[in-house]
């Protein structure tokens, strides 16, 4: 008898014991699931807008931010989503683009996501034509970094004074550099070639005259009739220095620097890097210090 009432209390007790270890569990899944909903996914389009998109969620730590393309992916003219980028636009809350183009696949994005907030970070900034790599302004990016701040303080308000924070505190770093270009770094006009459109918007800022673009954003084949121009731009126009990235104008800049003598000054067009918060005012700066050189 004994042993039966024994044996029964211990059944009660294992019982009482999984019940509320059950309890315990369901609680901790709900505690995880609230705490899941409560972030805010955001998704940048690629490297600049990651950059930018770092800085102004900076200490909100429920904020999950992730980049689309890979850091080395460079613009996205020519992107073609993936499956994975798929299955990460479907998770998102938010989408930050730059816009005016550069992101070929938005009018997909759109349809399939109807509920993806999307910022778009140009909006209302003034482009050069159909140029849109508007970061390479500094004055430009700064109104981009505005534009994302503001819509993510839309979307989010709990943390909307830590975007303006955030925003205000980066755009007043990105404004010293402009003044220091504007000081120490003024081209007076002088006439060059860009091998990279993004490259526009900066020599504009510096205050030098392109008089020839040969746009070398991506791997493709430089026509005889572009060489050409380049040469013509250079021997009859009277440009006195090329502008070009590495990655795909070094080639072509150091055989018409042999031709030609002009001068090459390579630059960052901030598209590739490192996922570093202070990666833009780097590449910026290490701009100026080249283009400071060789305009003395
Ligand atoms: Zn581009």
């Amino acid at each position: 008898m004994n042993r039966k009432k024994y044996g029964f209390v211990f059944c009660l007790l294992v019982v009482i014991a999984m019940i509320s270890l059950g309890t315990v569990s369901i609680y901790v899944n709900h505690e995880e699931k609230k705490e899941a909903t409560e972030q805010l996914r955001v998704v940048t389009s690629f490297y600049p807008m990651y950059v930018a998109a770092m800085n102004v969620t900076d200490s909100c730590e429920s904020v999950t931010l992730e980049n689309l393309s890979e850091p080395q992916t460079g613009c996205l003219h020519d992107y073609q989503l993936t499956p994975e980028d798929m299955v990460l636009l479907s998770k998102a809350d938010v989408f930050i683009i730059n816009g005016g183009g550069i992101e070929n696949f938005l009018s997909e994005v759109a349809s399939r996501y109807p509920n993806l907030t999307i910022i778009e970070a140009g909006e209302g900034i003034e482009m050069s034509g159909e140029n849109a790599h508007l970061w390479m302004d500094t004055e430009k990016y700064q109104k981009q970094v505005q534009n994302i701040a503001k819509g993510l303080s839309e979307v989010d308000e709990t943390n909307k004074k830590i975007y303006q924070k955030n925003a205000d505190a980066y755009c007043e770093q990105i404004a010293d550099l402009t003044e220091e270009y504007r000081d120490t770094c003024n081209g007076n006009g002088q006439k060059v070639v860009l091998f990279h459109e993004g490259l526009e918007y900066a020599a504009n800022e510096w205050n030098l005259n392109d008089v020839y673009t040969l746009n070398l954003d991506e791997e493709r084949q430089v026509s005889a009739g572009e060489v050409a121009d380049v040469l013509s731009a250079i021997q009859k126009d009277g440009a006195k220095m090329i502008l070009a990235e590495r990655t795909y104008g070094e080639e072509l800049a150091e055989s018409v620097k042999k031709e030609t003598n002009v001068p090459v000054v390579y630059l960052d067009t901030c598209v590739r890097g490192k996922y570093e918060k202070d990666a833009y005012l780097k590449a910026m700066r290490s701009n100026l210090e080249a283009l400071k050189e060789a305009l003395q």
